[in-house]
Formats: structure tokens, sequence, C-alpha cells
């Protein structure tokens, strides 16, 4: 069988301002209450389900917008820590912890149910997977493997740097780009298998043509043919998507970080079309949707 998952990160205005050093709004803006509808469309349109990853910002928006979805399963709740730390691997225990409990714990009061993690702005260090072993997760998807996105990335740090501009952008050890199907990370070297890991770390997918391309709403918006989004490594295509990808470019929302976010230079009908020939191509090629956390349950099965 093969597999795939849309994957949601619900970041906030708040983490886009971090990112981008854009002044903060006077006005109340939220991007996850804006693009819940069309999240909810994919999934009544192309029957399957989203998992969807929630920052302490976006929590309460995710959990009143989707509510019947995270009640009958069409919708999987991860964790995206407390306050979206780009650094988060390279932060200390303590505040790791205090991170990643932190949402699991107002998660929690609202009666979601959560197992799995991605770290914002991708990377699984040693300190997170020790947290997420002591919560007991059951999975990650922290890793991006994609070089595409590495090297661009190092170019913007370069460029920001020469023009003297703050990023908080962060490159993580090359040895991520060694991680492309699912894998049981060892505590020491989590780039690595191990037979004695517990947690399983589900990387983002790559598209095996042209270019290695990460699968991501940029670049899935940007070179939009389904045939670059077949998964390298056959047996998994995992998307990791945002949710401004979902947002409407005629919001506020929309108008405030279309500067920013490229992705918001093209309407969403079009987004939404290239999203939906791209899942209907997985599809007839004999993938099945379904959430992470149904992901790494076949992974397991498989590698028993
Ligand atoms: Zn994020």
């Amino acid at each position: 069988m093969k597999f795939a998952c849309i994957s949601i990160d619900f970041d906030e205005i708040t983490e886009y301002q971090a990112i981008h050093g854009i002044e903060a709004s006077k006005t109340q803006l939220s991007v996850t209450q804006n693009c819940i509808e069309n999240v909810r469309r994919l999934i009544y349109e192309e029957n399957i389900p989203v998992t969807t990853f929630l920052t302490s910002q976006s929590l309460d928006y995710a959990y009143e917008g989707l509510k019947l979805e995270y009640s009958t399963g069409l919708t999987e709740a991860g964790n995206h820590s407390l306050n979206h730390r780009y650094d988060l691997g390279r932060l200390d225990y303590e505040t790791i912890k205090k991170e990643i409990f932190g949402l699991h714990e107002q998660a929690d009061s609202k009666g979601l149910k959560i197992k799995g993690f991605r770290s914002p702005g991708w990377h699984l260090s040693r300190n997170i997977l020790k947290v997420i072993e002591e919560l007991n997760y059951s999975y990650t998807s922290c890793m991006n493997p994609s070089t595409v996105y590495y090297l661009s990335k190092l170019l913007y740090i370069g460029f920001s740097f020469l023009k003297g501009v703050e990023t908080s952008s962060v490159i993580h050890p090359p040895s991520d780009l060694l991680v492309h199907r699912p894998y049981f990370p060892d505590n020491k070297k989590p780039w690595k298998n191990s037979s004695k890991g517990k947690i399983v770390e589900i990387p983002m997918s790559t598209g095996s043509f042209p270019f290695i391309l990460p699968f991501t709403g940029y670049f899935l918006f940007k070179f939009k043919k389904p045939s670059f989004f077949i998964p390298l490594t056959n047996d998994f295509a995992v998307f990791h998507l945002h949710g401004v990808d979902f947002l409407n470019e005629n919001t506020r929302e929309g108008q405030y970080l279309r500067g920013y976010e490229k992705v918001l230079g093209l309407p969403f009908a079009e987004r939404f079309e290239i999203l939906k020939r791209v899942i209907n191509n997985l599809k007839s090629r004999g993938y099945v949707f379904m959430t992470l956390g149904n992901i790494e349950k076949e992974f397991r099965k498989t590698e028993k």
C-alpha cells in the first residue's frame, strides 16, 4: 500500500510577524480562523482526512472551527509548540520541555488528544526527541530533507546578512537531508534509524523529479505540475502545508501578509485546483490519504 497525508501547520499572525519582521497589526487578525472553511472544503470535497499542528495562538480558533472533524477523526490534532520558536531545536532541554508540554496541556484541557509533534522551522533534535518520549507521543513529523529547500534557505540567510536585514531563519545540520522515509530516530543521533527507537519520525516528502522539490505549499503552487509531486520514496507522500496556503487573498489577513507570503500572490481558487489535481494524481496511482497517526500505525505493522 502507498500512503499519503495532507498535514497543515496552523501558524498564526504573530508567528508570521516574527519570521518576516513585520510590524504588529492594530486590528485582531487570525490566519487560522479565516482558512478553516477552505480546509473543511478540502476534507469533504476530496473525502480525505487531514492532520493539523497547533500553537497556543491557533489552538482556540482551530478547536472552534474543526470541533466536529476532530471528534470524528477526519482531522487529527498535533503539537506545534507553545510559542513557535524557530530555533526550538537549539534550545536547552528545560525550555523545549516548557514549549512542548505547555501546548500539550492546553490542548488536553479542551479534550484534544495529541500524539504527534512537528517542530517550528523543521528539525528533530536530541532534546526534542527526549521530551516527546516523556510525553509518550507515538510520532513526530519534523524533518525536511529537501536539498532545494536547504539551499534556498542558505541563500536567503546569506542575502539577509549581506543586506543587514535581521532574520529568525535557522539553518539545520545537513544530516537532515538524509531522511526520506519514516524511521525510528536514534536518541543520540535523531537523523539515524535505531532498532531501539520508540517514536516514528515521518519526514516531509520530496519529489523525485526534477529538483527534489519539497512537498510544501510554496513549491506546490510555484511548480504546479502533479508529476513533480510524486515522492522520491515511492510509498510515502507527506505534504507539509500551512494555514496561509488555504487563506483567501482578499481577506484582511491575506492583504496583510501578501507582500511576505508568496502563495498569496495566487488566488485561492487556483491554489485549490492545483492541490486537488496533485491529490487526484496520487489517488490514481494508488496512494491512500490518511492522518499521520494512521500512517505511523501502518508503518509499525510493515516494520514488524
Ligand atoms: Zn509553523
